[in-house]
C-alpha cells in the first residue's frame, strides 16, 4: 500500500478521501488555492500545498502544478476525486510520466469514454445495448436530420464531448430540427470547445439507473449493484438511492453483466460508472460510462457495507478485489440528498456568503453528512457550490426515506440560501414515498414541491 498520497481537489470529496487514507495509516498531502488557505480539506491532511489562485483553471485544473506538488512532498499517488483533473487523460499520462500513481483508470479507458459517440461505438462492438440512435464521425446538418426524421421524433441531441447536461437538446419534430442542432451546437462549442452531436431516441419516460463496477489489474471485475438517479433537474442528479426501487435480481443481474462487459471492453481498472437509461417495459439502455468515483457512491457503500475509495486504493496500488461477485451482498436502503448553495425560487440560482450558522443533523450509523464545509466558512462564487451530500441508512426504503425527511428538517444552515427546503417538500411527496419515479418527476410535481 502507499505510504502518501496527494489529493487533487477540495471539498468534501478531497476530505472524504482523506479520511479513509488516514484509517489505512496513508499520510496525505492536500493542495489548494488561495480561496482555500484556511479550508477543511487543508485542516485535514498531513501536509498542504498551495497551488495558485481562487480560479480553478488558475490552481485545481493546473496539471502540471499538481504534480509538482505530489513530487515536492514524496506523494507516491494522486487521487483526483470528480471533477477538476479526474477524467483528463493528459494528466493521467503526465502522472505516469512522472512515476506517480493516477488512482482512476487506465488513461486508453479515459479516453475511450471520453467522446460519448466513440464510447456508443465501443459498446455496440462489445454487445452492450445502447438507445437507438445515431454517433456516427459524419456531422453533415443533412444526415444529422436525416437520422431524427427516421427514428422518428422526438429525438435528443447530446453534444459527445459533454458533461453536466450541457449541450443537450430535446426535438419534437422535423421543424424544431435545424434551429435546435444549431443551438445545441452552440452551446457544446462554448461549454467544451468541440460542437460535434449525436441523436438519440428520447425516452419520454425513462428511469436513469446506473451500475457501480469494480475492475483489479489480475483480471478480476464485479459490479456492487445499482443506483436509482431519475430525480433529476435540467439533466442534474438531486436526489440518489440505492437499491434502485422495484429491482428484481433477474434485471440487476443483467445490468450488472452489461456493465461488466462494458469494463472489459476497454481494460477496465478501478471505479467506474456505467449509466444506463431503464425503460418503464425493462428494457435498459447503455449511456455513457465515467471512470471515476461518483458523487453518489455513498449510497452504494451503505448498502454493501463496504469503502469505495479503499478499494481504490487497493487496486491502484496493484491489489486484488476485495471481494469477488458472489461475496458482493446488498443490505437495507440508503439515499444521499445534495445539499447546494442556491436558490430554488430563482431559477436555482448559485447562492454565495458566509454560513454564519451551519448545524448537520447528528451523525450515527445510519445518518452521514460528507462535508467540505464548517461554519463561518464562505461558499464563493469560484467552485461548485455543494455545501455537503446527506446520505440515510435504513432497513427498508420506507423507513430510509422517514429518516431523510427528518435529517433534512433537522439541517439548519444561515447565512446562505440553500435547497434544503426544496428536498425536504421533494421527499415527502406521495410520489416520491410511492417510488413513482421517472427523470421527468420535478418537472410534474413542480406545484406540490415548490
Ligand atoms: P451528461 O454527461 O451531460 O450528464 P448523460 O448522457 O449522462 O449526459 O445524460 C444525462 C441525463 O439526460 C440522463 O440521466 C437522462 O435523464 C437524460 N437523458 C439522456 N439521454 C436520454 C435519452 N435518450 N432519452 C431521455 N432522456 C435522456
Amino acid at each position: 500500500m502507499f505510504e502518501k498520497i496527494l489529493i487533487a481537489n477540495r471539498g468534501e470529496i478531497a476530505c472524504r478521501v482523506i479520511r479513509t487514507a488516514r484509517r489505512l495509516g496513508i499520510l496525505t498531502v492536500a493542495v489548494y488555492s488561495d480561496a482555500d488557505a484556511d479550508a477543511l480539506h487543508v485542516a485535514m491532511a498531513d501536509e498542504a500545498v498551495h497551488i495558485g489562485a481562487a480560479p480553478s483553471r488558475e490552481s485545481y485544473l493546473l496539471g502540471e502544478r499538481v504534480i509538482a506538488a505530489a513530487k515536492q512532498t514524496g506523494a507516491q499517488a494522486i487521487h483526483p476525486g470528480y471533477g477538476f483533473l479526474s477524467e483528463n487523460a493528459d494528466f493521467c499520462r503526465a502522472c505516469a510520466d512522472n512515476d506517480i500513481v493516477f488512482i482512476g483508470p487506465p488513461t486508453g479507458a479515459i479516453e475511450a469514454m471520453g467522446s460519448k459517440s466513440a464510447a456508443k461505438r465501443i459498446m455496440e462492438d462489445a454487445g452492450v445495448p445502447l438507445v437507438p440512435g445515431y454517433h456516427g464521425e459524419d456531422q453533415s446538418p443533412e444526415l444529422l436530420r436525416q437520422a431524427a426524421d427516421d427514428m422518428g421524433y422526438p429525438v435528443l441531441l447530446k453534444a459527445t464531448a459533454g458533461g453536466g447536461g450541457k449541450g443537450m437538446r430535446q426535438v419534437w419534430s422535423a421543424k424544431e430540427f435545424d434551429e435546435a442542432l444549431a443551438a445545441a451546437k452552440r452551446e457544446a462549442s462554448s461549454s467544451f470547445g468541440d460542437d460535434r452531436m449525436l441523436v438519440e431516441k428520447y425516452l419520454t419516460k425513462p428511469r436513469h439507473v446506473e451500475i457501480q463496477v469494480f475492475c483489479d489489474t489480475h483480471g478480476n471485475a464485479v459490479y456492487l449493484a445499482e443506483r436509482d438517479c431519475s430525480v433529476q433537474r435540467r439533466h442534474q442528479k438531486v436526489i440518489e438511492e440505492a437499491p434502485a426501487p422495484g429491482m428484481t435480481e433477474d434485471l440487476r443481474r443483467q445490468m450488472g453483466e452489461a456493465a461488466v462487459q462494458a469494463a472489459r471492453a476497454i481494460d477496465y481498472a478501478g471505479a467506474g460508472t456505467v449509466e444506463f437509461l431503464l425503460d418503464e417495459d425493462g428494457s435498459f439502455y447503455f449511456m455513457e460510462m465515467n471512470t471515476r468515483l461518483q458523487v453518489e457512491h455513498p449510497v452504494t457503500e451503505m448498502i454493501t457495507g463496504q469503502d469505495l475509495v479503499e478499494w481504490q486504493l487497493v487496486v491502484a496500488a496493484g491489489g486484488e478485489l476485495p471481494l469477488a461477485q458472489d461475496e458482493v451482498s446488498i443490505d437495507g436502503h440508503a439515499f444521499e440528498a445534495r445539499i447546494y448553495a442556491e436558490d430554488p425560487d430563482n431559477d436555482f440560482l448559485p447562492a454565495t456568503g458566509t454560513l454564519t450558522f451551519l448545524q448537520p443533523p447528528a451523525e450515527s450509523e445510519n445518518v452521514r453528512v460528507d462535508t467540505g464545509v464548517l461554519q463561518g466558512d464562505e461558499v464563493s462564487v469560484f467552485y461548485d457550490p455543494m455545501i455537503a451530500k446527506l446520505i440515510v441508512w435504513d432497513e427498508s426504503r420506507e423507513r430510509a426515506l422517514r429518516r431523510l425527511a427528518r435529517a433534512l428538517r433537522d439541517y439548519r444552515i444561515r447565512g446562505v440560501t440553500t435547497n434544503v427546503d426544496f428536498l425536504y417538500n421533494l421527499a415527502t411527496t406521495s410520489a416520491f414515498r410511492k417510488a413513482e419515479l421517472d427523470t421527468g418527476f420535478i418537472e410534474k410535481h413542480r406545484a406540490e414541491i415548490f
